[in-house]
């Protein structure tokens, strides 16, 4: 355990702390010792409704919307300097809850200063388009905030992904309503703490804590709130968008992924295998780019297997709260139990088991699972089609370029692809054929806040970071003004 844990937490709606209207709590329980450490306010359609209402009241009456663009850009950056004070507090908080090793919830924390940051500097550079048609007329953007925007959030590396969501909401002048994870609400509780310190009005941040298919459900319909922007699973995503057509919402869906790995006989092998390994087993697999299919081709596809095997059997897997951990603990036992159910569907296909796939000798309890690779994973394998999520590897050969790409793309995924090759001719050509949203060419997973982030298929629908996501918290509206005298064809005119 750590210290000044709080027993109890509660939802946030309009500047205050209050329970649910019923009264009614969930317990969460931390990967390690698998023991219930807090009670959590489990939110109700009426929670929802008094949140919704704050931040709609926010949005029509307060001063956030219309606040000057520097103005809200200083409180943007005095809430990363709030997140970089409490560095330390909010990874322990992340790794106590969610598993995540100590050194990658630092990193995570430094991340989410850096949305705050980075959506502060976008504002106050932003312009608005204007058209000139000829000498006739002008035209000219108005962008608005869209209105109260629903962030619905997962459990993996949560504090950084509410405030990839907080950040370009708010910057945008929406007030938001949150629904954290259920099986992580810890970190976000010090989110009210840090946005009121640094000068956030009452009703822009509120946060509903809750069970999905009852909090984030009544959200996602509730009339009052135009944008829903998602994370999570591909299922849960066809629902939310079913549950939001009838009100028409904007929705942005950053889903599933089961993305490959390429690696070329010709390629950096170390390098390769450096990323591969990293790629799927930090934060402890549970990465919605993880690249879980390593593709090798034929001539280098053994020295490969053999190095992703012995690398993976040397991770060191232990306490999340320990600095020299790579892979720490899964975040509940029953995703402990899905993974070790697809290394047992592994096993059951007939694919090779060349590292892991069982819990360490030396950590008896706690939700964990040695770094685990298959080799000989043929493509009509399930844990080649379904996203697991932890620390499981496919590995599968391949021979030539057109059958990479066949393989690649034989999924209902397309988040993220990784290429290696040395042939950049060859490394652009695949780039291009393969279905992902995002492609890194002889390079691990490295974000510019900038680019654009999201995936295709299955793996979501519309873009955010950047520009893409001050246009989904935000309406372009366009003002048409003539610059001469209007001729506007004469109706009712004949015979008069
Ligand atoms: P999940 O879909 O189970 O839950 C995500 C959130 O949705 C939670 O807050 C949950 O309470 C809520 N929710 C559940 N049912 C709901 C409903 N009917 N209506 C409204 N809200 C509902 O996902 P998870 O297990 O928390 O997260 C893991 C998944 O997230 C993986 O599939 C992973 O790939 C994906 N993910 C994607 C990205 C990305 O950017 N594409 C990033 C991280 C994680």
């Amino acid at each position: 355990m750590i210290s000044d844990l709080p027993g109890r937490l509660d939802h946030f709606i309009g500047g205050a702390w209050s329970p649910s209207a019923d009264g009614a709590t969930f317990a969460v329980t931390d990967p390690v010792g698998n023991r219930v450490y807090a009670q959590v306010a489990a939110g109700g359609a009426a929670d929802i409704d008094r949140a919704a209402r704050a931040a709609h009241c926010a949005f029509t009456d307060g001063p956030w919307p219309a606040m000057a663009a520097r103005q809200r850009a200083r409180v943007l950056n005095r809430i990363a300097d709030g997140i970089e004070r409490r560095g330390a507090r909010i990874a322990e908080l992340e790794t106590f809850d969610t598993g995540l090793p100590i050194t990658q919830a630092h990193g995570q924390a430094e991340r989410a200063a850096e949305n705050f940051r980075f959506f502060a500097d976008m504002i106050v550079t932003a312009h608005e388009d204007a058209f000139r048609t000829g000498t006739a007329q002008l035209g000219y953007v108005l962008r608005k905030p869209a209105g109260p925007a629903g962030l619905i959030t997962p459990w993996n590396t949560p504090f950084m992904l509410e405030t990839w969501k907080l950040a370009p909401s708010l910057a945008a002048g929406c007030p938001v309503i949150l629904k954290p994870a259920e099986w992580s609400p810890l970190s976000a509780s010090l989110l009210p703490e840090i946005m009121t310190e640094a000068g956030v009005p009452d009703g822009v941040l509120n946060m509903v804590h809750g069970i999905g298919e009852v909090a984030g459900a009544a959200l996602v319909t509730h009339p009052l709130v135009p944008r829903i922007s998602f994370t999570g699973e591909t299922s849960t995503g066809q629902a939310i968008m079913a549950a939001a057509a009838p009100g028409l919402k904007g929705l942005s869906m950053e889903l599933g992924g089961k993305s490959p790995c390429i690696v070329f006989a010709d390629a950096d092998l170390d390098a390769a295998t450096d990323s591969a390994l990293f790629g799927v087993f930090s934060l402890n697999g549970e990465r919605c780019t993880a690249g879980s299919r390593i593709l090798a081709e034929r001539p280098v596809y053994d020295e490969l297997v053999s190095r992703l095997a012995g690398r993976a059997e040397r991770i060191r897997v232990g306490p999340p709260s320990d600095p020299a951990t790579e892979v720490g603990a899964l975040i509940h036992p029953d995703h402990y139990r899905r993974v070790l159910s697809y290394v047992q569907s592994g096993l059951d296909e007939g694919a090779r088991l060349v590292a892991g796939g069982r819990r360490p000798a030396h950590l008896p309890a706690g939700n964990y699972l040695a770094p685990t690779v298959f080799a000989d994973v043929g493509p009509a394998m399930r844990i080649f089609r379904e996203e697991i999520f932890g620390p499981v590897v496919c590995v599968t050969p391949f021979e030539g370029e057109a059958d990479a790409i066949r393989l690649a793309n034989d999924t209902r995924y397309g988040l993220a692809g990784y290429v290696w090759t040395r042939d950049l001719r060859r490394g652009h050509r695949v780039a291009a054929a393969v279905d992902a949203g995002m492609l890194w060419l002889n390079s691990h997973n490295v974000r510019d806040l900038r680019t654009p982030f999201g995936g295709v298929k299955a793996s979501g629908l519309g873009r955010e970071g950047g520009q893409h996501s001050l246009d989904f918290y935000t309406d372009s509206r366009i003002v048409h003004v003539a610059l001469e005298d209007a001729r506007v064809p004469r109706f009712g005119t004949e015979g008069s």
